[in-house]
């Protein structure tokens, strides 16, 4: 074996069995069921891992809980609370082809029901209730954070027949999903979870798998872009009948063929995980930590004179932050500067308000390995980037003088610290 085939980490060997040794599905460790496991808190959900980014989980979602005629209320806090509803009459035929698959609820036949928040809240508590009450839902979703807003809603709160879109969430918020009662927890590879993007993650409670078995025996009502037809159990996202034995075959070291698995990403998946949940920090301290970094960059954006989206501190993510552009300046201003000195955030998201904010992710590495300074760099190029933009914005005085007085006190508070 040549030194450099040595250094790449082995996996844990699963116990003796047939190898499958097919051209197409490989060895597979099973440890990755245990991780995911452990990082959303339960003990019997089941996994499945599967070829395809967070969007695919709002079709196996809707494929597999709801009957074509079954009611589904979807909680709104941003944008991803309108694609979980109608992606399909959003769809814009010349732009984004590819979109026309992910297809989700209202595409599956479901009567849904939007409860929308306020932009930069998330759904009372109250609203949730009498809704629940005025009518039977099979299915209830939201977004528990909003990549659009920043947005966090409270999950544990929520919860009923509950499908939680935790793309943004998964590995930056706390999820118990067995204490929290949630049903369906869909995320993906790539945000919290830090590994590249293309492996769809979603675990489903005992519960959850009942309804699928259930849902799975009816036809689905299939609405193609040249009209309504019929589809049966041959539906691809069918969790009972076409993913369970594979997933079975997987945690038991067999073969098993249903579409070919993304092996590259499970074992980039499987070295994350078992950094989150086996190496120092802990899970929870994770938490602290992004807790933590999030505070000071929020700290830091309101020393700046920036206002948050979320309207109040309970609303607001771990893992990012949605900041609005000062007065006066706009995404011109800020983000090719930014871009300048190494830092790329991403423009606003949600449609009503998309060229007035801004939003600056700090998961996973970021926030969790303060040695590598992230958060500071982000501070220091943010605080940069404001004092060039207002220097040179024409820029009402009243405010310019506002704001660099609260500059002005920021640094002193910042090197007051610095000498303690
Ligand atoms: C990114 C994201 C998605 C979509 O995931 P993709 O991997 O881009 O398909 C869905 N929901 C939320 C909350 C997200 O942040």
């Amino acid at each position: 074996m040549s030194s450099w085939c040595k250094q790449i980490p082995s996996l844990p060997l699963i116990p003796p069995h047939q190898v499958p040794s097919i051209p197409g599905p490989i060895e597979v460790s099973d440890e990755v069921r245990f991780y995911i496991n452990t990082v959303v808190d339960t003990a019997e959900g089941q996994p499945f891992l599967i070829a395809g980014s967070g969007t695919l989980g709002w079709d196996q979602t809707a494929a597999n809980l709801v009957e074509p005629g079954e009611n589904a209320l979807v909680l709104h806090s941003g944008y991803f609370g309108d694609s979980f509803t109608d992606w399909y009459d959003n769809y814009v035929p010349s732009l984004v082809p590819a979109l026309m698959i992910f297809s989700s609820l209202e595409t599956y036949g479901a009567n849904v029901d939007q409860l929308k928040a306020k932009i930069g809240a998330a759904v009372s508590q109250e609203d949730i209730e009498s809704a629940l009450k005025s009518k039977k839902y099979k299915l209830l979703t939201f977004t528990h954070v909003d990549t659009s807003t920043a947005v966090l809603s409270n999950a544990k709160a929520i919860a009923e027949t509950i499908a939680l879109d935790g793309v943004c969430s998964v590995a930056s918020e706390e999820i118990h999903m067995d204490t929290w009662d949630i049903d369906i927890i869909l995320s993906a590879s790539q945000k919290g979870l830090g590994t590249p993007p293309g492996l769809s993650i979603l675990v489903a409670s005992k519960r959850a798998m009942q309804v699928c078995t259930l849902t799975s025996s009816f036809p689905k009502l299939n609405l193609t872009p040249i009209g309504p037809g019929i589809q049966f159990q041959e539906n691809p996202c069918n969790l009972v009948l076409r993913w369970l034995p594979i997933m079975k075959a997987y945690e038991s070291g067999n073969a098993a063929y249903f579409a070919t698995p993304p092996v590259n990403l499970i074992y980039a998946f499987h070295a994350s995980l078992s950094k989150i949940t086996k190496s120092a920090p802990s899970l929870a301290d994770r938490y602290k930590l992004h807790r933590e970094a999030s505070q000071r960059v929020k700290e830091a954006a309101t020393e700046l004179g920036l206002k948050q989206l979320p309207l109040q501190p309970a609303f607001a993510a771990n893992g990012m932050t949605a900041l609005y552009y000062p007065e006066g300046l706009s995404a011109g201003d800020i983000l090719p500067r930014l871009a300048k000195k190494g830092i790329v955030v991403a423009g606003g998201l949600h449609t009503e308000i998309k060229d007035k904010y801004f939003r600056i992710g700090h998961m996973g590495i970021t926030a969790v390995e303060e040695s590598r300074g992230d958060v500071d760099t982000v501070i220091k190029a943010l605080k940069e980037t404001l004092a060039e933009a207002r220097a040179t914005a024409t820029y009402p005085s009243q405010q310019l003088a506002r704001d660099q007085n609260n500059l002005n006190q920021f640094t002193n508070t910042v090197s007051a610290r610095a000498r303690l």
